[in-house]
């Protein structure tokens, strides 16, 4: 992708930024890249397989990279969601970063099985896709893309698991966090996942169980599903990256639904609107304390 090289080396070059974090091609498929250096922009690539959420590089849980001076970051839209959690929660000044916009296309949900796009291999994520061109952007690459296919399977999911009992559902649940092996990996790749100490690994008091457990498994989810009522920006990465293979995109995708059902809430790119977390209604109904 000429054009987004091209940006890159120049914003490099006259030291708008110190650091452009991207794509570029990996041994083992397209990897995240920090490019410093303006004759290293060729790197750089954008494709259906650039699944990562490149915003969890500003969370201020990766400040080893500040030292590294400015950073440029290629966000598609649903990253853009990301960003604007991480600026709107005062993590990130929008002037300290420069935001290079791609207009997208979709992307697979498993690059590392799946190179193209069709209904079976596109993320769940695109099916109701209305940022294809972000908005929260300095710099808008490339023409807009045909649509992606549709992939529907995570919607009947949740309707399959709304139709259970509440015991069978619970028994669903407890049989797949059965399988965490508490490698906090879906913590790690989460881009709204910054607090400096999570709960997960404070000892006194322990608040869950930290060895892997069904217990503390169940403690552990449940408390990160909830922490990202309203905040979570319907990336994925948790899924995809959990060892375990476990559907978390499920629970996170339930939550954001009923937060939209309670507070006629759907996580924005404008920071400027409060997530509901963060804001007071005097109409709140709060019917939901008991
Ligand atoms: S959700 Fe939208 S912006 Fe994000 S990868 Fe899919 S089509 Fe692109
Ligand atoms: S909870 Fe998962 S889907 Fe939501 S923002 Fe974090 S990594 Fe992405
Ligand atoms: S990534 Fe999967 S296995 Fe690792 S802690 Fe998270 S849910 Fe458990």
């Amino acid at each position: 992708m000429k054009a987004l090289q091209e940006l890159a080396a120049k914003l490099l070059t006259e030291k708008t930024v110190q650091i452009v974090i991207g794509y570029e091609e990996g041994p083992r498929g397209v990897r995240p890249a920090f490019i410093t250096r303006a004759e290293d922009a060729d790197r750089l690539v954008f494709d259906s397989r650039c699944v990562q959420n490149l915003a969890s590089y500003l969370s201020p849980r990766r400040n080893h990279l500040v030292p590294l001076g400015k950073k440029a970051i290629v966000v598609k839209g649903c990253d853009s969601r990301a960003v604007a959690g991480l600026i709107r929660e005062t993590q990130v000044r929008r002037e300290d970063v420069v935001l290079i916009g791609v207009r997208c296309g979709g992307v697979v949900r498993d690059p590392a099985a799946d190179t193209t796009l069709t209904p079976d291999t596109v993320a769940a994520r695109c099916a109701e896709c209305d940022i294809r061109e972000p908005k929260l952007v300095d710099h808008l690459i490339g023409d807009l893309p045909p649509a992606p296919p549709v992939n529907r399977k995570r919607d009947e999911l949740i309707a399959a698991l709304d139709a259970m009992s509440a015991e069978e559902r619970w028994a669903f649940w407890q049989a797949e966090l059965a399988r965490c092996v508490r490698c906090h990996a879906c913590r790690e790749v989460c881009p709204m996942c910054f607090c400096e100490r999570c709960i997960a690994d404070k000892s006194q008091p322990q608040w869950i169980e930290s060895s892997a457990h069904r217990q503390g498994n169940l403690s552990w989810q449940f408390s990160r599903v909830l922490h990202q009522a309203g905040r979570c920006a319907d990336c994925s990465e948790c899924e995809r990256v959990c060892p375990a293979k476990i559907p978390l995109s499920l629970l996170m995708r339930k939550t954001s639904l009923i937060v939209r059902e309670l507070f006629n809430y759907r996580v924005t790119d404008d920071p400027s609107v409060p997530a509901p977390i963060g804001a007071y209604r005097l109409d709140d109904k709060q019917e939901f304390i008991l």
